[in-house]
């Protein structure tokens, strides 16, 4: 190949995943950071069955799945800790070939840095705007030098939820939507086993994953307006949760003050009409942020850039094909994921009408185990494109 060039903007999960399988495939990548440092805040993350296989993809697989707790969804509770809903855990790993597994976020953002070459990321760079040509696109960005421009035959706008080159390429796109709930989380220590498993009570949801290495990440979801914020978020949580089944109120007691992380939840409500302009692709939040209650986002981006990888495997020769492919192979399925996400949080953790929440409860109890596995099923069943 020749001396094909990717700038990717944003060293998130979906940035870096991008340049990695961009750099297995013979282009030169420049990884454009707003942050000054490289580093990924954050708690916990599930990474589904085929968030592992498109780690695999790019290498890390092994090496994600030894730093993470591997282990099978266990299921639905309710706020008394009774199933709902249960998980053939064996069953479900036969079929996807793979557990889903527990992992820090800062363990997987440090695995994708670490492939690629140092010399590709560069910090304290923000994007201001693209253009893209016929021939070459430039990327403007503001650096510790002042302004500076990049140029470059594919651009990846992986800049996360309020991408600014979305914004600057789809102007009349609507703004990330509220989602009307918001998340508090955090990875513990805490020594005793906890099964996978997320449990429901009016307009609540409390889920557990644990990391491994006598860590767990756990979040709560509640019906909130956005914008909030409490004295002390994890005294307020305590109160909220504190007579949830255990080891909710005991995972609450062993979370240190100060680690609690609190987002409202945004997504593209919207789903945008392309993910490609010219040479740039989005990817990631950029291009279908999602609300977090399948365990996609990062699984999604992670396949966006598998996908990216293998459509430009040529290089810059036939880029807007390779770009049209992307979008053909990525869009459908990441919209319908994110729609099924939005969905789900609807029925599951924002439901509070008590009659609505007992019909839901059992239709749940009533669902054969066949129907929810093959649910779970659906969307971890992803397999990369061969070559
Ligand atoms: C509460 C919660 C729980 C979740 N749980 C899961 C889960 O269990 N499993 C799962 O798969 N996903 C989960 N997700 C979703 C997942 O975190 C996101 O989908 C994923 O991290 C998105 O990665 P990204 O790289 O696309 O965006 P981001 O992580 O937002 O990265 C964007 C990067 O771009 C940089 N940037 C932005 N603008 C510019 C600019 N102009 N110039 C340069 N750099 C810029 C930012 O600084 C940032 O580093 C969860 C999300 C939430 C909120």
């Amino acid at each position: 190949m020749d001396d094909s060039h990717a700038v990717v903007v944003g060293a998130g999960i979906g940035g870096l995943s991008a340049a990695l399988a961009l750099h297995r495939r013979g282009w030169r990548v420049t990884v454009l950071e707003r942050a000054a440092e490289l580093r990924e805040v954050g708690a916990g993350l599930t990474l589904m069955a085929n968030a592992l296989r498109g780690l695999d993809a790019l290498g890390l697989g092994p090496a994600v799945r030894r730093g993470g707790h591997a282990e099978a969804p266990g299921g639905i509770r309710d706020r008394r800790g009774r199933w709902l809903s249960r998980v053939d855990g064996a069953e479900l790993t036969r079929q996807l070939g793979t557990t889903a597994v527990g992992v820090h976020r800062a363990m997987l953002h440090r695995a994708l840095r670490e492939a690629l070459p140092a010399s590709s990321l560069r910090t304290d760079a923000e994007v201001e705007h693209v253009e893209s040509g016929p021939g070459r696109a430039e990327v403007h960005y503001r650096g510790h030098a002042g302004s500076q421009t990049v140029t470059a035959d594919l651009v990846v706008a992986a800049d996360g939820l309020r991408s600014r080159i979305r914004a600057q390429l789809w102007p009349q796109h609507p703004a990330p939507a509220y989602a009307g709930s918001t998340a508090w989380r955090a990875a513990i220590a805490f020594p005793d086993p906890v099964p996978v498993a997320i449990s429901w009570g009016p307009g609540a949801e409390f889920g557990m994953v644990p990391l491994g290495g006598g860590q767990v990440y756990w979040y709560g979801a509640l019906n909130a307006p956005p914008g909030g914020h409490a004295p002390d978020e994890l005294a307020a949580l305590r109160e909220r949760f504190g007579d949830w089944h255990d080891p909710v109120p005991a995972l609450l007691a062993a979370t240190p003050p100060g680690v609690v992380l609190r987002n409202d939840i945004y997504h593209l409500a919207v789903p945008l009409p392309s993910y490609v302009r010219g040479r740039v692709a989005l990817l990631g939040d950029a291009a279908h942020a999602m609300t977090p209650n399948l365990g996609q986002g990062a699984g999604q981006a992670i396949e966006d850039a598998v996908v990216l990888g293998a459509v430009c495997a040529d290089g810059a020769e036939g880029l807007p094909a390779a770009l049209a492919a992307y979008d053909e192979q990525r869009r459908p399925r990441s919209q319908a994921i994110a729609r099924a996400a939005f969905n789900a949080g609807r029925y599951g953790q924002q439901l509070r009408n008590p009659v609505a929440v007992a019909l839901r409860d059992t239709a749940l109890r009533l669902t054969p185990a066949r129907t929810a596995l093959r649910g779970m099923a659906r969307y971890a069943g992803w397999r990369p494109p061969a070559g």
